[in-house]
């Protein structure tokens, strides 16, 4: 149960990573209503750790802390893990709720990448509508629990991945027989980064590509076209004796051990200097 909870986490984790540049240590804001809903005996740094699957910054806002100072004495121990978090500075001058606090704190988009960690129900529903934002909350059994990624976030996601394809698309366009696919493997591992990244002019060699391009041969002395007619013959036999479904090291085996042949065929050829005129016609191998 807690394995595969740790699975959906890492999934969802990884959709704020790849779709929104979260990283790690994640900031996590925590109103002081998840404070007060905590067992005593439990760590929630570990608990907010085990939600975002990697290393977190607790944070509290001043208006949370203030909430908790207003509780008095009943309420210490609580207050004391609070202060041992990093001060989120809201500036606000006279305390708001903590909800409207961190709703403030959070804004429209997120922009800093905040994980959220409150109770408040109508705080987690009003704020699910924004894209990229992790909520954690105590379920009723009093585990902490990472909410799944909200429709906003997923919509986003999509529509970034969606965008990035149409990227590559275009880029593949002009691309023949999958031979000048230079930029292509660069768009894959960038379009894993920030989707806020915008498009890269990437710079592409022209022309075909150099490897995949055979040398230039010196033009043929009269003799050598014989070799040539028996080479194209022997491409053919070749060909012929392929088949369907064959393994390419098998094919490569092939005409690794057909060239040997006809480098012999050669060899014993020009040992005997013969020569021929005609095959004039004979078409050649390029
Ligand atoms: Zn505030």
């Amino acid at each position: 149960m807690r394995h595969k909870r740790a699975k959906t986490y890492k999934r969802a984790i990884a959709i704020y990573t790849t779709a929104f540049g979260f990283r790690t240590p994640f900031q996590v804001l925590v109103s002081n209503d998840v404070l007060l809903a905590l067992n005593r005996e439990s760590d929630i740094v570990k608990q907010l750790s085990a939600c975002c699957q990697g290393e977190v910054k607790p944070m509290i806002t001043q208006c949370c802390v203030e909430a908790l100072y207003k509780l008095g004495k009943e309420v210490q121990a609580v207050t004391d893990i609070a202060k041992t978090f990093e001060r989120r500075r809201c500036n606000h001058r006279t305390p708001l709720e903590s909800d409207a606090c961190l709703t403030d704190v959070i804004g429209s988009t997120n922009k800093h990448r905040y994980v959220l960690a409150a109770q408040s129900k109508s705080l987690r529903t009003a704020l699910s509508a924004i894209p990229g934002l992790p909520i954690i909350h105590f379920n009723p059994r009093g585990v902490l629990v990472l909410s799944p990624p909200s429709h906003a976030t997923l919509k986003t996601k999509d529509a970034q991945e969606e965008s990035r394809r149409l990227e590559g698309a275009d880029l593949l366009q002009g691309v023949q027989d999958g031979e000048n696919v230079i930029g292509a493997g660069s768009t894959a591992t960038t379009s894993s980064s920030t989707a806020a990244a915008a498009p890269t002019k990437r710079s592409r060699a022209k022309g075909p590509n150099p490897l995949s391009v055979k040398k230039k041969k010196a033009a043929p002395v009269e003799h050598k076209r014989e070799e040539k007619r028996e080479e194209v013959q022997l491409a053919a036999a070749k060909k012929s004796r392929r088949k369907r479904g064959k393994g390419l090291v098998k094919q490569v085996r092939e005409e690794m051990a057909a060239e040997d042949l006809a480098r012999a065929k050669r060899a014993k050829e020009s040992a005997e200097g013969r020569a021929s005129e005609q095959a004039a016609e004979t078409p050649l191998e390029e």
